[in-house]
């Protein structure tokens, strides 16, 4: 019994970890935590050893009744029991991480497994920022350059963006290069630029004529405004006698208003006078009233 046991153990160990067997048949990638601790001393009977961080017998037995790896028997609760021995001489096992095909070099007793699985290089992980799964070792170079939601500067303001929104943010981004939009030709003006390009210095801007305030409505690119003030020095002659006789008109009627306001405040001036000559002798009036009782 202890012997059949034993070499129970080794044939399973055989499959899966390294020392006692050549690791030629090591078929670690279709490890199954579940299943490492559990193997058969005999038809119909079960141990089943808990690994280290302590799977336990509910987590076994799930929805999915669990095969003995030996036997590929149904492993049922009341044909199982959990062998202490066994369970120590199994964690003492010297094994490989189960992506040692794919380039793990860790080797440990078995015990440690979990732990080191949890921080293996080689084992899947997920992006939080898209969702993306890959192997642990990647995780930094897809956060820093491939993922989608990462955040990356944009080349023209500056800012953060995240990468999906990157194209959504040009189309708004107020250091972003577009051309002129007057289509004068001229590319490369960052968009807080684009007003001042406009009013300032786009050829196909249009002005109004300088004598617009004497009444010409003119209105055109600098270059047919230069036209049209070479062309109508006449007609801006004539505007400007029109609009300084207007000039004159109003100044005379200003002037008229101001000599009016003029008499008006002398007027008020002289009458403020009066009335105060006046307050005075009435004053006096009353005081004098005043003394001529006191000495009664
Ligand atoms: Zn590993
Ligand atoms: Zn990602
Ligand atoms: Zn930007
Ligand atoms: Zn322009
Ligand atoms: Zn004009």
């Amino acid at each position: 019994m202890e012997r059949l046991r034993e070499s129970r153990i080794k044939l399973f160990c055989s499959k899966l970890w390294l020392p006692q067997s050549n690791s030629s048949t090591a078929e670690t990638n279709d490890l199954n935590v579940q299943f490492v601790g559990t193997f058969s001393t005999s038809p119909g009977r079960h141990h089943v050893v808990i690994d280290s961080v302590q799977i336990v017998l509910e987590h076994l037995f799930g929805p999915e009744s669990p095969r003995c790896p030996i036997d590929r028997e149904l492993i049922s609760r009341e044909k199982s029991f959990r062998d202490k021995c066994c369970e120590r001489e199994v964690l003492n096992l010297q094994c490989f991480c189960r992506y040692k095909e794919k380039g793990c070099e860790w080797k440990g007793e078995f015990r440690h497994l979990k732990a080191h699985e949890e921080s293996c290089q080689y084992g899947d992980v997920q992006c939080q920022a898209c969702g993306d799964t890959m192997e642990r070792r990647h995780l930094k170079r897809h956060r820093e350059n491939d993922c989608i939601n990462r955040a990356v500067a944009c080349t023209y303001c500056g800012g953060e963006v995240r990468q999906s929104n990157m194209k959504d943010h040009l189309e708004v981004c107020f250091k972003f290069p577009i051309s002129c939009i007057l289509n004068c030709g001229k590319e490369d003006i960052p968009r807080d630029m684009m007003e001042e390009h406009v009013t300032t210095q786009c050829p196909k801007a249009e002005h109004l004529c300088p004598f617009s305030d004497h009444g010409c409505d003119f209105k055109g690119t600098a270059e047919n405004l230069d036209h049209h003030i070479k062309r109508s020095i006449e007609s801006h002659l004539h505007m400007m006698n029109l609009s300084s006789h207007e000039c004159n008109k109003k100044n005379k009627e200003m002037e008229e208003k101001v000599s009016w306001l003029e008499k008006e405040k002398t007027a008020l001036e002289n009458q403020l006078q009066n009335q105060t000559e006046e307050l005075a002798a009435a004053r006096q009036n009353i005081q004098n009233t005043a003394n001529k009782n006191c000495h009664c």
